[in-house]
């Protein structure tokens, strides 16, 4: 059976294929420049990535697009579009609306009706996302389409970690708390975790690490507590995210230097994190570079990554009155072995100790010291095949 997973954003989608009785991806590819000029990057697994310039005025043409690679005779892998079973599309915020994967009922159905309530949760991510849908129902009418939330993970949160300290009606009347992202990593990684521990009730701290991050305590499965929160700006320091900050800094900046209210969340979304503490770059091996060089500002961002880790792992390691295993994942945790040092060193109270070498080693999963209490594991993120394995379950019938 064939699933195909898309990822819509603003003015790109990108796509996989899974032939989800072997659970392999056996194609992906890249819709970019969506509504300008369109660039199209396509690879079926053991052959030659292909590089197009082709026109995509809309989602709706990406998909076609898409579907065109996955069915082509020299570089695509499937025969015909009917091949693909299902389409399973990840969803930033489902809110406080859509909770678990669901399967669209049709065209004016009530989850695409929820889907429209996410829109002021996520502006920009909803709007692209509903794009997509709208593309792939209209390329493959008749196809199953099964949304898949970031947020979903975190419903288990108890209303003491996602509820914030203001105003309860406001709060109320805005649907205003901690739903966290990352969900569908956080689940993949701990779920990995646990089946290596052998332990499902084990305690540990999955360290979702790119150019967005988010920190997430689980315990026994489920998620107790994560770092980003209504929105994913809050938790650590991002590639041009701020994080946490003082909210009073908020209206200071806004009052002194003149900036209107959206202005203010490009200000906290793209220029502040590595990139506008080291004035570098958000990206952090040109951080680490400059650092490298001598730059101090380079510096100072890399070690206040390091130092959230540590202190979100304490913190959690409080809440869950334990830890058992701490998870790095994605571009920044499963390959920067100094950011993940760093975030380890001096944790021997906690029972954490890392093996310098393992760490040095690419691809090494485990990382820990033989004689540390804390397992520290390495685990390549999957979102994809959680959303595929997802969607595939929804429209068999099976329980997820
Ligand atoms: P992601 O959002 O998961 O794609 O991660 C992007 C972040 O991972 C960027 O800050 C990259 O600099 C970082 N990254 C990706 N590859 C590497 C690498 N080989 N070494 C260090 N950092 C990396």
């Amino acid at each position: 059976m064939f699933i195909l997973v898309v990822n819509a954003g603003s003015s790109s989608l990108k796509y996989q294929l899974f032939d989800m009785d072997r659970e392999e991806m056996i194609a992906k590819g890249l819709c970019e420049r969506i509504g300008i000029d369109g660039k199209l990057t396509h690879t079926t697994v053991g052959k030659e990535k292909v590089k197009k310039d082709i026109p995509m005025p809309t989602h709706t043409e990406a998909v076609k697009v898409a579907v065109e690679c996955l069915t082509d005779k020299e570089f695509g892998c499937i025969s015909d579009m009917s091949q693909i079973s299902a389409v399973g599309h990840r969803i930033v915020s489902g809110g406080p609306w859509l909770i678990n994967s669901v399967q669209i009922d049709g065209p004016d159905g009530k989850v695409l009706e929820d889907l429209h309530k996410c829109f002021d949760l996520a502006p920009l991510h909803t709007k692209a996302h509903l794009q997509g849908i709208e593309g792939c129902m209209s390329i493959m009418p008749g196809v199953p389409q099964v949304l898949v939330m970031d947020t979903a993970f975190h419903q288990t949160m108890p209303a003491q970690a996602y509820t914030y300290p203001i105003d309860y009606e406001t709060a109320q009347k805005y649907a205003i708390r901690r739903y966290g992202a990352h969900g569908t990593s956080h689940r993949y990684v701990s779920g990995k975790a646990i089946e290596y521990l052998g332990n499902k009730n084990a305690k540990i701290v999955t360290c979702h690490l790119g150019n967005g991050s988010s920190i997430s305590a689980v315990d026994g499965g489920k998620c107790v507590d994560t770092s980003m929160g209504l929105t994913p700006l809050e938790g650590v320091i991002m590639g041009s995210r701020c994080g946490s900050i003082d909210p009073a800094i908020v209206p200071f900046v806004m009052e002194r230097e003149n900036i209107p209210a959206d202005k203010m969340g490009d200000w906290m979304n793209k220029k502040c994190g590595f990139l506008g503490l080291s004035g570098v770059s958000s990206d952090l091996r040109d951080v680490r570079e400059a650092a490298a060089n001598g730059n101090e500002r380079a510096k100072l961002a890399l070690d206040i990554l390091a130092y959230q880790i540590k202190k979100y792992i304490g913190a959690y390691a409080a809440a869950m009155n334990g830890l058992d295993c701490v998870v790095f994942t994605a571009g920044i945790g499963e390959n920067d072995d100094e950011m993940r040092a760093a975030a380890m060193k001096d944790m021997e109270f906690y029972g954490i100790k890392l093996d310098a070498e393992k760490n040095k080693q690419r691809g090494c999963f485990e990382i820990h010291a033989d004689d540390s209490r804390v397992k520290i594991l390495v685990i390549p993120t999957n979102e994809e095949l959680v959303i595929a394995s997802d969607t595939l379950a929804i429209v068999t019938g099976k329980e997820i």
